[in-house]
């Protein structure tokens, strides 16, 4: 991969990128199929991603016509690489398993090791042959909807297909890697004024907010709704206060420290809820909730915007959806992605239909989708809030940052790009955008 990484910083041609042999083996993160049951019996919080998260070298695939082999120069953590090194719910050796039954190529994906990872930003190397609009030195990002388009379901909206997979999770050869192979229909243009590690956060919880709160498919915003955020400088959490200000709704987030409060300040997000501070306690007990306290949130949040809110931007799951139920307006919407503290969800249904509320599920986005947010990236119109950036070899303990909830925003993880900042080919896109917002978080994060 070296001399890959040689010819992208000389600024080698397509032609000359395309005539370089693709290398037997590359380096890659993967857990282990004999390993799965290393935590047996320990709860969630100490599973550590450090000790099952291996980094070493794994032999490259063969291609198959509709594929591309792309050079990763730098990839994101993101939360299902951390279900992933913690086995949970389940090992996702189940996943490739069952890909490995789908004919030949999907044959390839069952083996003992599992090469994680979700979003790229990248260099094309090579394109099967049935690939028709990318080629050798294509500059790009991958989004994760891995979808087999010869399905008559995956035809109307692709992540309701049947067989429908997310790259890196329920499929091998991720983008925590050197080298990954990605579907042709899962590349995006790289966004050109952004460097390699600013490129790589944004596909996963960028496509997953745009559907949730822009999309018709999910719960779009119209200009004046207010609308809860919950994890509101996390992972997705910091899209989808973007798409609320882009888009004329009030966001009202809520996250777990003044310092990730001062932080939404900073990015225009003026209704601000610390939740540590306020000290909610939904839950009574396991078994109990407190009725009083989604009151008190729903009092804090008018006492901030005057107002219910329209819809809920729902993820955590257990620990919140009672009160996100409640919170919502009269006729709102819950839209909800996961189920970060459990996925056994309780809430009060009368609060859901004698209010006549709506609970939306989603998840991730098509390709037309991820295609339309990532375009908001590459016109600046979306930051990429990338807010620290390890190695590759160091990937199990930027993976136990976002486990132990110690990060904001996004975690880049430099692949082949061997330091920070490269990769940016649009300064003066840059310069318009502005270097102070693109490096937001990562400022604060320093
Ligand atoms: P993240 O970067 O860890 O951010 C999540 C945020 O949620 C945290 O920053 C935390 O913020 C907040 N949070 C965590 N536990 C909470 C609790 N018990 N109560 C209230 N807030 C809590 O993760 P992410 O990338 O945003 O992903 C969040 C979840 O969505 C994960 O479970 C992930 O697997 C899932 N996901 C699903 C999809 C999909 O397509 N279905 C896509 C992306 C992510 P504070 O501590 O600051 O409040």
């Amino acid at each position: 991969m070296q001399e890959f990484l040689s010819a992208i910083l000389a600024g080698a041609s397509g032609e000359e990128i395309a005539a370089i042999p693709i290398p037997e083996s590359y380096r890659a993160s993967f857990v282990k199929r004999d390993e799965t049951d290393m935590f047996e019996g320990m709860e969630s919080e100490d599973k550590d991603p450090r000790k099952s998260l291996h980094v070493g070298e794994v032999p490259t695939p063969e291609l198959a016509p509709d594929e591309a082999y792309i050079a990763v120069m730098a990839s994101a953590i993101n939360f299902n690489t951390v279900w992933t090194s913690i086995f949970e719910p389940l090992p996702t050796f189940g996943f490739l398993d069952r890909l490995g039954r789908e004919g030949v190529w999907g044959a390839r994906h069952a083996l003992d090791y599992h090469v994680v990872g979700s979003d790229a930003s990248a260099v094309v190397l090579q394109v099967g042959s049935a690939v028709r609009n990318w080629g050798p030195g294509d500059k790009v990002t991958v989004h994760c909807n891995y979808v087999d388009d010869q399905s008559p379901t995956a035809h109307d909206d692709s992540i309701l297909a049947d067989n429908q997979r997310i790259w890196g999770f329920e499929t091998n050869f991720g983008g925590l890697a050197d080298l990954a192979v990605v579907k042709a229909n899962q590349l995006m243009p790289k966004p050109a004024h952004l460097s390699w590690e600013e490129a790589a956060v944004n596909a996963l919880c960028n496509s997953t907010s745009y559907r949730m709160l822009v999309s018709h498919n999910g719960a779009p915003i119209t200009q004046g709704d207010k609308v809860l955020v919950w994890g509101a400088s996390g992972g997705l959490g910091a899209y989808a206060v973007q798409y609320c200000l882009n888009g004329g709704a009030t966001p009202v987030g809520v996250v777990s420290s003044q310092s990730k409060v001062d932080l939404l300040h900073e990015l225009g997000v003026e209704a601000v809820i610390d939740r540590k501070a306020a000290n909610y306690r939904f839950w009574k007990d396991e078994h109990t909730q407190d009725e009083s306290e989604w009151r008190r949130l729903g009092k804090d949040i008018r006492g901030l915007v005057g107002d219910d809110v329209d819809i809920v931007f729902e993820h955590p799951g257990r620990q919140t959806m009672g009160a996100s139920v409640f919170a919502a307006k009269r006729g709102g919407t819950i839209v909800t992605c996961a189920a970060t503290s459990g996925y056994m969800i309780e809430y009060d249904n009368r609060h859901l239909w004698m209010k006549l509320k709506t609970i939306k599920g989603s998840h991730f986005a098509n390709y037309r989708e991820a295609w339309d947010a990532n375009q908001l990236v590459c016109e600046g119109k979306i930051l990429p809030p990338l807010s620290a950036v390890h190695t590759l070899d160091n990937v199990g303990d930027a993976a136990y940052q976002v486990h132990r909830n110690l990060h904001e925003g996004k975690i880049g993880v430099l692949c082949l790009a061997p330091e920070e900042g490269l990769g940016i080919d649009d300064h003066e896109l840059r310069q318009r955008v502005g270097e102070d917002r693109i490096t937001l978080f990562r400022r604060h994060g320093a």
